[in-house]
């Protein structure tokens, strides 16, 4: 089944945002495989971002990441990672579709509240650089064969 890497950023965790964005990915019928409130690292953060390193706001980004906790997670689902792109939104909470995770609960780019996986290439990418194999857990829902 699919995965993709989501990221509720410092943002999200200090307004208190887990728990709502959390329901949201579930009732959608995405499966949690993996989650954990962790730090980031300068360089983790650089290496995450790295298509980023050349913008003018790449400083600013790697700063805000390392600010403060954020909630990782690994979600699997059947076309997850585009799917889960639209339950996040636009880039820009103001452009952001009232519904979406950024356009309900966010208004600045810099502060956007989360990211989401963009590509097959990505989700792979990123589930590796912040989860160990041994945290991106394979089981079933029970009584759930409609959902994942
Ligand atoms: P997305 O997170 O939707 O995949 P991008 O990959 O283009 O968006 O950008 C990564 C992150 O960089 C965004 O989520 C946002 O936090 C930040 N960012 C993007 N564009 C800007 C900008 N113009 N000014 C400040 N921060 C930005
Ligand atoms: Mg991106």
């Amino acid at each position: 089944m699919e995965k993709t890497f989501l990221m509720i950023k410092p943002d999200g965790v200090q307004r208190n945002l887990i728990g709502p964005i959390v329901e949201r990915l579930e009732n959608k019928g995405f499966k949690l495989a993996g989650a954990k409130l962790m730090h980031v690292s300068e360089s983790l953060a650089k290496t995450h971002y790295q298509e980023h390193q050349d913008k003018p706001f790449f400083g600013e980004l790697v700063d805000f990441i390392t600010s403060g906790p954020v909630f990782a997670m690994v979600l699997e689902g059947e076309n997850v990672i585009d799917t889960a792109r639209l339950v996040v939104g636009a880039t820009n909470p103001q452009q952001a579709a009232p519904g979406t995770i950024r356009g309900d609960f966010g208004l600045t780019v810099g502060k956007n509240i989360i990211h989401g996986s963009d590509s097959p290439e990505s989700a792979e990418r990123e589930i590796g650089l912040f989860f160990d194999e041994s945290e991106v857990l394979d089981y079933d829902l029970i009584n759930s064969s409609w959902i994942y």
